[in-house]
């Protein structure tokens, strides 16, 4: 069953948003989802359509989730134009998100604000972001702008979306160094703006400071990365064991199961 991100968490407290682009990642991601009887986000990057077109992936998950009894948000990551917003909609996307954290905060606020009319009409939920990262496959590294509670309250005040990521010490890709999440920053931000909040690049962070922020107003992770290196390691493995000249489809198999146990870790937070 599809549903939009308001749906979602009515069902659940608390939401995992994993990435997938291809059979098997879609796959490895719903079968941990019926392990662990999760409601679960599939999520796809605006990034991704290089690899897999925009229309692929929509029928992918709508079509391969029927072979699972399980309530699923089909989300559009990182969305930066709105012409992919409005396509994805227009394929059954349930959830998107507009991520103008690179942009001026007045002019995020403006085209975010755009982007919840559209989306409304067609009851999907819309996703902000403020602060900035870094980019999302992690390649800079970047000082983090944390998110600040006055500017939390504007943006969320006047575009009206229905969940808000933030910067608190969290960023995209590998972390060099044990990150520092400061969960009195979520908690002010959660006091001032009362919706839920979304932090990504939670691959790195300790499961005892995931379930911290859950306790305070997370209530949505994204998760990427973690389940990316489990499933290399599963190519790289089977390759070693069987050398390259090998069955492609038995080596994507291990990353598929590596990447089920990965999401499994994550789902059971
Ligand atoms: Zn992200």
């Amino acid at each position: 069953m599809i549903i939009n991100l308001n749906e979602a968490f009515l069902k659940q407290q608390n939401l995992v948003a994993f990435n997938f682009f291809n059979v098997e990642t879609l796959a490895a991601i719903l079968d941990a989802a019926h392990i662990e009887n999760k409601v679960i986000i599939l999520s796809f990057g605006e990034s991704y359509i290089s690899h897999t077109p925009l229309p692929v992936a929509a029928v992918m998950a709508k079509e391969y989730s029927k072979l699972y009894d399980i309530p699923f948000v089909l989300h559009l990551d990182h969305a930066t134009k709105v012409e992919t917003i409005k396509q994805a909609i227009d394929l059954g996307f349930t959830s998107v998100m507009y991520d103008g954290s690179r942009l001026p905060l007045e002019e995020n606020i403006k085209n975010t604000a755009e982007v919840v009319k559209l989306a409304k009409e067609r009851n999907v939920t819309v996703e902000g972001e403020l602060g900035y990262l870094n980019k999302e496959d992690g390649s800079d590294q970047v000082e983090i702008v944390c998110t600040t509670v006055e500017d939390s309250a504007r943006f969320v005040k006047r575009t009206k979306v229905d969940a808000l990521a933030i910067a608190v010490g969290n960023a995209h890709g590998i972390y060099k160094k044990e990150p520092k999440i400061q969960i009195s920053r979520i908690k002010e931000i959660s006091a001032a703006v009362n919706l839920p909040l979304v932090l990504h690049g939670s691959s790195g962070i300790h499961r005892s400071v995931l379930a911290e922020a859950f306790k305070h107003g997370i209530r949505k992770i994204n998760v990427n990365t973690e389940l990316a290196v489990a499933g290399c390691r599963g190519v790289y493995d089977y390759v070693l064991t069987h050398g390259a000249e090998s069955r492609l489809e038995n080596a994507l198999s291990d990353a598929k199961a590596n990447i089920q146990a990965a999401a499994k870790q994550f789902l059971e937070i």
